[in-house]
């Protein structure tokens, strides 16, 4: 048998609201039975003792947390393997902290069937870094015409379904999938863009009017909202909304969970830090869908972090080559590089201003987002499956988009300076990676 036995280090485990100094052993995969209990890791070091080999790890001044889930990633593989593969995505995961990812079905072909979903669980298990789950798509060729396999991409291993990229346009197809979906319980993530108000390239206000440039209006994220609450209001199908972005986005998810709607919400760091303003310099790597919004929004989405609104800190970690984010900001493909600087950027956020606490912050990173996509992870009790990462809340470093294993290089926040980030990653029992190692 193999172990790990990590010393010295604080654990925040949301799912046990435990916060304190203690050591952590895991045994074969899983966190050991006495793993959390006061007191008796050494009484598990001493049980196992001679028939199991041991690596220890010392987490002295750092947080072991359980494994940090991102329920919304483009790996690109199949179609845009130039951009990003299964392999090197995963790489990137574990590099910034992340045990588990859910990858989006716009590659291409589109993740519309169950041998597309069984293609990313094997490759998935091939390359063994990261887990990745595989999102099918809503529709056939993310089209939005008529509803793919739905019911057998779930029995395969889909974890949820979502056209992202686009919305779902038409209504009654909508309704279909949420009644569709109901009976399956399956987990619909909307995109929630109203295409016919938006074709812009950034968010519709006075910078836009300024620069030029067409928008894409708040009211194109909110419609979709709105929509889909009240088509699902009486079907009560899992609902999720994508990369949330404006303040009267917040608002109407903050009213549907009064009104008892099943619906959760989350955002991307990027929604948390800049604002439109960034887009004067016309440097593409501020070009993102939904597009950064105004001092106001970003407000509002704090507001909805701390209050609860939102459920979960995600990345929409979207890869491109440089020769496409080099055209002119209409013409360049929208998203950001996220995976390896996320959790930095959401200490600086949410932690550094102290909207949040660090039990929050993981909750929102790890234990919520298993929660909703029904992952029997983001916990560290007795028996879980062994998805650990350690942060170092105190270390000082640069984004370096040139030290990523990502294969792109698209990010706005190359250069900046942050604090905290993870130090290694543990996949079920194994460490998968170690700022030591990088
Ligand atoms: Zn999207
Ligand atoms: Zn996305």
């Amino acid at each position: 048998m193999k172990s790990i036995l990590i010393k010295n280090g604080t654990i925040i485990d949301p799912s046990q609201d435990l916060e304190e100094k203690r050591d952590i052993l895991i045994i074969d995969g899983q966190i050991a039975p006495n793993g959390s209990s006061k007191y008796a890791v050494s009484e598990d070091v001493r049980a196992y003792g001679s028939s199991v080999s041991h690596q220890t790890i010392d987490a002295t001044g750092c947080f072991v947390t359980p494994g940090l889930i991102d329920i919304h990633v483009h790996f690109r593989e199949p179609g845009d393997e130039e951009e990003e593969t299964i392999a090197s995505g995963s790489a990137a995961a574990v590099a910034g902290g992340f045990t588990s990812v859910c990858c989006m079905p716009n590659t291409k072909p589109a993740l519309d069937s169950e041998a597309s979903i069984e293609f990313i669980l094997e490759e998935s298990k091939r390359v063994g870094l990261a887990n990745v789950f595989p999102v099918g798509a809503i529709t056939k060729g993310r089209e939005g015409k008529e509803l793919a396999e739905i019911g057998s991409m779930k029995a395969r291993g889909a974890i949820a379904f979502s056209d992202d990229g686009v919305g779902v346009a038409d209504s009654s197809v909508m309704r279909k999938t949420f009644q569709y979906c109901r009976m399956f319980d399956a987990l619909i993530m909307q995109h929630c863009e109203d295409h016919a108000l938006s074709g812009g390239a950034m968010h519709a206000g006075l910078v836009s009017t300024i620069l030029g440039l067409g928008g894409i209006p708040a009211e194109a994220e909110q419609l979709m909202i709105a929509r889909d609450l009240l088509l699902n209001r009486t079907i009560g199908c899992r609902y999720h909304v994508q990369h949330i972005s404006t303040a009267f986005s917040v608002e109407l998810i903050r009213r549907g969970k009064k009104d008892g709607l099943n619906v959760t919400a989350e955002v991307s760091p990027h929604h948390l830090l800049l604002t439109d303003e960034s887009c004067r310099t016309y440097d593409t790597s501020y070009k993102m869908n939904p597009p950064l919004r105004t001092a106001q929004d970003v407000k509002a989405c704090i507001d909805g972090v701390i209050d609860g609104t939102i459920d979960i800190l995600a990345t929409d970690h979207a890869p491109h080559l440089a020769e496409e984010k080099e055209l002119e900001f209409p013409y360049a493909p929208f998203g950001i590089n996220m995976l390896e600087c996320a959790l930095g950027l959401y200490i600086k956020a949410l932690i550094e201003p102290g909207h949040v606490s660090w039990m929050k912050l993981i909750d929102m990173m790890s234990t919520r987002p298993a929660q909703i996509v029904q992952l029997d992870r983001g916990t560290l009790r007795a028996g879980a499956v062994a998805d650990v990462t350690i942060i170092d809340p105190e270390v000082a470093w640069k984004v370096d988009m040139d030290s990523w294993k990502s294969k792109s290089r698209n990010s706005p926040f190359d250069g900046w300076s942050l604090k905290g980030r993870a130090t290694h990653t543990i996949v079920s029992g194994k460490l998968k990676w170690s700022q030591h190692s990088a």
